[in-house]
């Protein structure tokens, strides 16, 4: 087994686009923004290019997609009328998601702006428990974060606090930024399998289904979050080789979030096929 592998796409083209230009760059996945991802505003689905994608995924052996919530979707904001947009968009867009079933929905936990994670975490799971549908084919990721400002999801223990506190179980899986741990404090160059025996000590290894593979500009516990190009920051190309190669982490989806154009993606996708000893296309 191997990993997927891909990077953010846009979906200013619609669905079926993005499968096309997956596949130009050499990606077996990829990742998109539900909306615009600095506003919130959602553009219509068209059910015909959802179910051409759907087929696009399959003809061409994709892992599953990870799309991305929007930056501005704040769950445990202080501010009503923001939690209350911010629910309604995590809401709606289970329902949307669901348009290409079976696929990962993956969002920031929220910032706590001031009030405590303590408070926070049990509105970032009413938000959850708020959203899911009976039967939902998509499956909601916490995303792991690097504890910048105030955001909550900054160790394992938080992620843990909020998937305990999610009425049904099978809906909430965990998608594990390298960049982020790594910020938050989990040493990776302590070795790959310390950092997830931890994961799997604290959440359960079942729970993590996807990797946002990033270098970090910044030391490990900085708190920073600012993403470098695979082998350009402080984690490196050695250990970032290892976690792609991790027996644990083979037939997930790895999505890169590093600072590139196209052909810098593309570059990168090569390499970690390489790394990972699966066949270029
Ligand atoms: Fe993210
Ligand atoms: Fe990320
Ligand atoms: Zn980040």
């Amino acid at each position: 087994m191997s990993i997927y592998i891909g990077n953010h796409l846009s979906s200013s083209g619609g669905f079926l686009a993005m499968g096309k230009e997956a596949l130009r760059l050499g990606a077996d996945t990829f990742a998109f923004f539900t909306r615009n991802p600095r506003g919130g505003a959602a553009k219509e689905i068209k059910e015909e290019d959802a179910k051409a994608l759907e087929e696009f995924i399959k003809a061409h052996n994709f892992g599953r997609l990870v799309a991305h919530a929007p930056y501005t979707m704040n769950v445990c904001a202080a501010k009503e009328d923001i939690k209350e947009f911010s629910r309604q968009m995590l809401k709606e867009d289970i329902i949307r998601m669901e348009y290409v079933p079976g696929n990962y929905y993956n969002f920031h936990p929220g910032s706590h702006v001031g009030q405590g994670a303590e408070a926070a975490i049990p509105m970032i799971a009413d938000a959850i428990n708020n959203a899911i549908i009976p039967n939902q084919t998509t499956t909601i990721l916490l995303e792991t974060m690097a504890g910048k400002g105030s955001e909550v999801g900054r160790s394992f223990e938080e992620i843990k606090a909020i998937i305990d506190l999610v009425d049904k179980d099978g809906y909430v899986g965990v998608c594990l930024d390298t960049c982020h741990v790594w910020d938050g404090g989990y040493d990776w160059s302590a070795g790959i399998d310390s950092v997830l025996d931890e994961f799997d000590r604290i959440i359960g290894l079942n729970r993590l289904k996807a990797v946002h593979l990033n270098d970090s500009l910044n030391v490990c516990g900085s708190h920073k979050d600012r993403h470098a190009r695979i082998g350009e920051g402080q984690i490196g190309e050695e250990i970032l080789k290892s976690i792609v190669n991790n027996p644990r982490l083979q037939g997930k989806p790895f999505i890169l979030e590093t600072p590139n154009d196209d052909e810098g993606y593309m570059r990168e996708i090569s390499m970690i096929k390489e790394w990972n000893g699966k066949n270029i296309i």
